[in-house]
């Protein structure tokens, strides 16, 4: 058996907590939810982040604004509870040990194959009454299946399970709040074959928080009650490969029956409402395209506080727990923008024809937000980031609807550059369309990713590639927000290089084709790499084998000679052969810029780029700077003129006394986007006397008129 007994569980529990106050590697894992509330710098503050885990009674109080513990620095930003939530429910498996690691490995794909749910469920929101089935038709898929595994919540015993022409025997284990329930299939499926297992479950729901956390996957007898995922809706894993992260997606019929007067909304499109001869109202909903099982299901049920969307063509509306507040007011207004904004991004319209769910999710359930089938949710603790981070992140979670739901990736555990990577940068791209359109878009976007670009030289120095490699594992292992630099901030960074590189029209037109090669089935990196390729016209392996598949900050000197009034004889230097493509920006003695591509090829690459005037600089597009350390070949020429003078020397010395300091890697709500590296000489993350005193040195060389 893979399930550990209630005794053996809180017996490992109690030892992944004493190894917590011991090794840098399980912290995570311990006290993952509490690194927020308390970070630490250092090894002897970890037995003061064990101590937090008790006093953290819930998320919602991980969610108030947090004082930092003695010492450390505040990472209670609700980014980081966000990105927890987006990891998916799997996350809970934790407690019960199963598997230590998010491995990504290619040959042990989960044999479970979930085709089609049909769920039907009978709930009472105020008592926790639950009556329910499920009738779920699963394939095996490469091998033979020989087992099930759902979490529900714990007051929901199962009653009866059958498997189509073989026997199923249910084991059941509790983990306070949950109950975790195996259904072994006898004979095995054999591989490519189907059956249909019908689940009849029911009782009170408990609605119990999470020992460790504080959280709760429902609330009910509330006026805004909270089903998630694992509470009325069992949570479907493969108890062989219980943290497997291949896509398995399947289409789901739900139906939900309310007493009279209950107003309710669930995942998925609205299809029907009717009545029962006693008043109870029968909602019914559909996903009708193939979901991944591990994307989350909610329901809400109660006197729910429902409001209309305007300026949409599909029916959306904003639920949230009544009366109405600014807030909603608020989100109901970024909702139009946000939303045409993701669509044309996408290049076209989401497939949620019928009906759009947008939820503002009361503090008390812990649950940060995050996207699924028609329905997006993000919890009103996200107005103390501000109004321009809140509606920000209203963007990230919207465009979800298409990166990572209709889109998604064939291996959550491989990469996660086409959900959260696109997801942050459509939430950069949104902001500046919505505020900052006044400012030039290419050094917008190369201030949005100042702060990026350091932490990742700085506390992500040692992240793996963006495509993680068979067996590894994901950066999951001491910090949650080594993932966060991974998942969301090294990938949007990369994309942004990446527009940059082969055209921003280009990116889009390939973005387009990924959509049409991806909705609904999964695709790779590799995908995303052919698709641009085709588009491009470009062989884009050697950037992939740099920066996606490879991790590397080549450094790149930057050498020109003006000719006449005709442009520049550049010099470009590598200290490698890879190709390379980066934009150059050739500043004109009246003002005037120019922008041209240049392929460099082996370490030295000599070009002539014309321009109609006098070149006075030529530096690299500064959307580059996050991943490509470009210099002028003179060193102390700042501004890229071929001279070093009084200008070089002033950039910095108004900079004097900025330190950059990883604010725990919340990359884009870091402000610090002032820091110039060039001006921070000796590599030590503070401008100071010394970096002038050098830069001094090297003051009074002067361009040889020609
Ligand atoms: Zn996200």
């Amino acid at each position: 058996m893979h399930l550990l007994t209630p005794t053996s569980f809180s017996a490992s529990l109690h030892r992944v907590n004493l190894r917590t106050a011991r090794g840098e590697a399980e912290e995570e894992r311990g006290s993952r939810r509490v690194a927020r509330a308390a970070e630490r710098h250092d090894d002897c503050s970890s037995v003061r982040v064990v101590r937090a885990l008790r006093l953290v009674v819930g998320l919602g109080a991980a969610l108030l604004p947090a004082t930092a513990a003695a010492g450390g620095v505040s990472v209670a930003h609700p980014l980081h509870d966000l990105v927890e939530r987006e990891r998916g429910p799997q996350r809970f498996l934790d407690r019960a040990n199963m598997v230590p690691k998010t491995l990504f490995t290619k040959d042990e794909a989960s044999a479970l194959d979930c085709e089609h749910a049909t769920h039907d469920i009978r709930l009472d929101p105020m008592s926790g009454e639950t009556t329910a089935t499920l009738e779920l038709r699963v394939r095996a898929d490469g091998r033979a299946l020989s087992s099930i595994g759902f979490t529900v919540d714990e007051g929901l015993s199962v009653a009866m399970v059958t498997a189509d022409g073989r026997t199923a025997t249910v084991t059941e284990q509790m983990y306070t709040p949950s109950r975790i329930v195996r259904i072994d299939l006898s004979p095995a499926l054999p591989a490519g074959q189907t059956t249909t297992v019908r689940i009849a479950y029911g009782g009170t729901l408990s609605c119990g928080a999470y020992p460790e956390n504080g959280g709760v996957a429902c609330t009910k007898g509330k006026n805004f009650s909270y089903f998630a995922h694992q509470s009325v809706f069992p949570y479907l894993f493969d108890p062989d490969s219980p943290y497997g992260g291949t896509l398995d997606a399947l289409t789901r019929d739900i139906v939900l029956r309310v007493p009279a007067g209950t107003d309710v909304v669930a995942t998925g499109e609205r299809v029907a409402d009717s009545f029962e001869a006693d008043g109870s109202r029968v909602s019914t909903w559909s996903i009708d395209k193939p979901l991944s099982r591990t994307l989350g299901l909610y329901a809400f049920a109660g006197k729910l506080g429902l409001k209309s969307v305007p300026g949409r063509a599909v029916p959306t509306t904003l639920v949230f727990p009544a009366p109405e507040q600014d807030v909603d007011q608020r989100l109901a207004s970024w909702s139009s923008p946000v939303l045409d904004f993701v669509e044309r991004s996408a290049g076209g319209p989401l497939p949620f024809q019928r009906g759009l769910s947008l939820v503002r999710l009361p503090s008390d359930v812990g649950d940060p937000g995050t996207a699924t089938f028609g329905m997006t949710l993000l919890s009103e603790s996200y107005t103390r980031v501000g109004d321009l981070m809140h509606e920000e992140t209203w963007a990230h979670e919207n465009s979800h609807l298409f990166w990572g739901i209709v889109v998604p990736e064939t291996d959550s555990n491989e990469s996660r550059l086409m959900s959260e990577g696109m997801a942050t940068l459509t939430e950069i791209d949104y902001s500046f369309s919505r505020h900052f359109s006044g400012e030039d878009r290419d050094l917008y976007l190369a201030r949005r990713f100042v702060p990026i670009g350091l932490d990742l030289r700085t506390v992500g120095g040692s992240l793996p590639a963006i495509q993680i490699a068979p067996g590894m594992t994901l950066p999951d292992g001491f910090r949650t927000q080594l993932y966060t630099l991974w998942a969301y901030y090294k990938t949007s960074a990369t994309l942004d290089h990446l527009r940059a590189t082969i055209g921003d029209d280009v990116f889009t037109k390939g973005l387009e084709e990924y959509i049409a090669r991806c909705s609904f089935v999964g695709c790779r990196p590799d995908d995303l790499r052919e698709v641009l390729e085709h588009v491009s016209g470009r062989d884009l392996g050697p950037f992939f084998a740099r920066w996606v598949t490879g991790t590397s900050r080549p450094e790149v000197k930057v050498a020109f000679e003006p000719i006449g009034d005709t442009g520049a004889e550049v010099v470009l230097t590598k200290q490698d052969d890879l190709p390379m493509t980066l934009e150059l920006w050739l500043r004109l003695e009246d003002g005037t810029l120019v922008k041209r591509r240049v392929d460099l090829g082996p370490k030295t690459t000599r070009v002539h780029l014309d321009a109609p005037g006098r070149v006075r600089s030529v530096a690299t597009s500064p959307r580059h700077d996050v991943l490509v350390d470009a210099r002028s070949a003179l060193a102390g020429d700042l501004d890229f003129d071929g001279e070093t003078d009084g200008f070089d020397v002033l950039r910095c010395t108004r900079l004097v006394g900025k330190k950059y300091e990883s604010k725990g890697a919340v990359g884009l709500w870091n402000a610090e986007e002032t820091f110039d590296p060039r001006c921070d000489l000796d590599g030590d993350f503070d401008i100071d006397d010394d970096d002038i005193e050098r830069l001094a040195e090297t003051f009074g060389t002067l361009r040889s008129e020609k």
